[in-house]
């Protein structure tokens, strides 16, 4: 598998502290890997440094075949590159249609009155109902998405994202708040697209973890603590260790 993101001696300091401590893995072009440790490991001040929202310090961030440094790249220009990232509380246009949200986000445009203006091409509507069947929502694509359950609209913001046809997808504990059942529809989701791009995941939730069946990093204090299969890791002494404080 060819490597899509590569991070190499990253650190970043807060007033002193080092939040991110020489922090160096890769990710392969398409591959579901989850990010676990313990609250204040680092995991999202990696996804900031990712996309360009945290500078580091030191250290490099390399990305796709052309190996370009992400450091040297505006937030937007990251986003364009292709890397997607989906925040746990959901950010759709509560007013609008399931179909307008996925419309808006073909046409990558945050302005929720313009779909008032689109010239809908068969093209477009094709896309939005296959976006609209991959995330489980196309008996919804004509309801207001405020009107959806937590795990739907959740699941709209995936197919928003996915819209934009990112290379790497970056989401932060996507199952928090939901059923069980939900849990399994987002896990397939996830799965289903990491077939065609990188997915990672940020995640507590050891049991959708397994579910996803994929390597996992462990971060603990702004490094890579253990790799491997949630197995491996969960075996490692050292990760039980931070994992019960000790
Ligand atoms: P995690 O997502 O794994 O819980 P974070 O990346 O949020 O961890 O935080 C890592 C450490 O950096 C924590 O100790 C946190 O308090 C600190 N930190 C993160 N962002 C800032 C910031 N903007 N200013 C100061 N400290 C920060």
């Amino acid at each position: 598998m060819s490597t899509l993101l590569e991070v190499s001696g990253v650190s970043v300091s807060f007033d002193g502290f080092r939040a991110i401590n020489n922090l160096s893995f890769q990710i392969g072009a398409a591959e579901m890997r989850a990010i676990i440790g313990p609250n204040g490991a680092g995991k999202t001040t990696f996804m900031d440094i990712v996309t360009g929202k945290t500078r580091p310090d030191e250290g490099r961030v390399i990305w796709g075949e052309k190996s370009v440094s992400l450091l040297k790249l505006s937030e937007a220009q990251i986003a364009r590159a292709g890397v997607g990232r989906k925040f746990q509380r959901p950010t759709v246009f509560e007013d609008q249609s399931v179909f307008d949200n996925l419309l808006l986000a073909l046409k990558k445009d945050r302005n929720p009155l313009a779909v008032l203006f689109y010239k809908r091409g068969p093209t477009d509507t094709e896309k939005v109902v296959a976006l609209a069947e991959q995330i489980g929502l196309n008996e919804q694509l004509y309801r207001k998405s405020g009107e959806l359950s937590h795990g739907q609209k959740q699941w709209l913001e995936i197919g928003m994202l996915l819209a934009q046809e990112p290379q790497l997808l970056l989401v932060d504990e996507p199952a928090a708040g939901m059923t069980p059942e939900e849990r399994e529809h987002t896990t397939s989701i996830l799965v289903e697209a990491a077939k065609t791009r990188a997915v990672v995941v940020v995640e507590h939730d050891m049991e959708f973890v397994r579910r996803l069946n994929c390597k996992v990093t462990v971060l603990h204090e702004g490094s890579v603590l253990a790799e491997g299969s949630l197995d491996h890791v969960t075996s490692n002494q050292e990760v039980i260790d931070v994992y019960l404080g000790r």
